[in-house]
């Protein structure tokens, strides 16, 4: 299960955030995640509870914003998600495109620390 790599990778850099800002403890931290960043959202909830123990995020809470897989097809202008799987076929001029414009975040987008 490599989310839970991916979690304690999310707990290092949340609880390295929040030092920085002179805070000891984490009461959140929201990622973004894309549908082709091959992380499965749930997995990672509960890797980040196995992850977050002993930690300055004991308590946090995980928030996951899912981003849309979407790419740009030039011949038309037009960006269109590519569903999961994707299919990298635009629907308007029915050409292929590989022009992936998002899908593939994993970052730390924000961490609250506690008051
Ligand atoms: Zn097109």
């Amino acid at each position: 299960m490599h989310e839970l790599s991916i979690a304690t990778a999310i707990v290092e850099q949340a609880e390295e955030i929040a030092r920085e800002d002179g805070s000891d403890g984490v009461s959140s931290v929201t990622v973004r995640v894309g549908e082709l960043a091959g992380v499965v959202p749930d997995a990672l909830r509960f890797a980040f509870e196995v992850a977050r123990d002993g930690t300055a995020l004991a308590s946090a809470r995980l928030v996951v914003e899912q981003v849309t897989a979407r790419a740009w097809c030039g011949e038309c202008a037009e960006e269109f998600a590519v569903g999961m799987p994707p299919f990298f076929w635009c629907p308007r001029c029915d050409r292929p495109s590989q022009d992936l414009r998002s899908g593939r975040e994993l970052e730390i987008t924000g961490v609250e620390a506690v008051p």
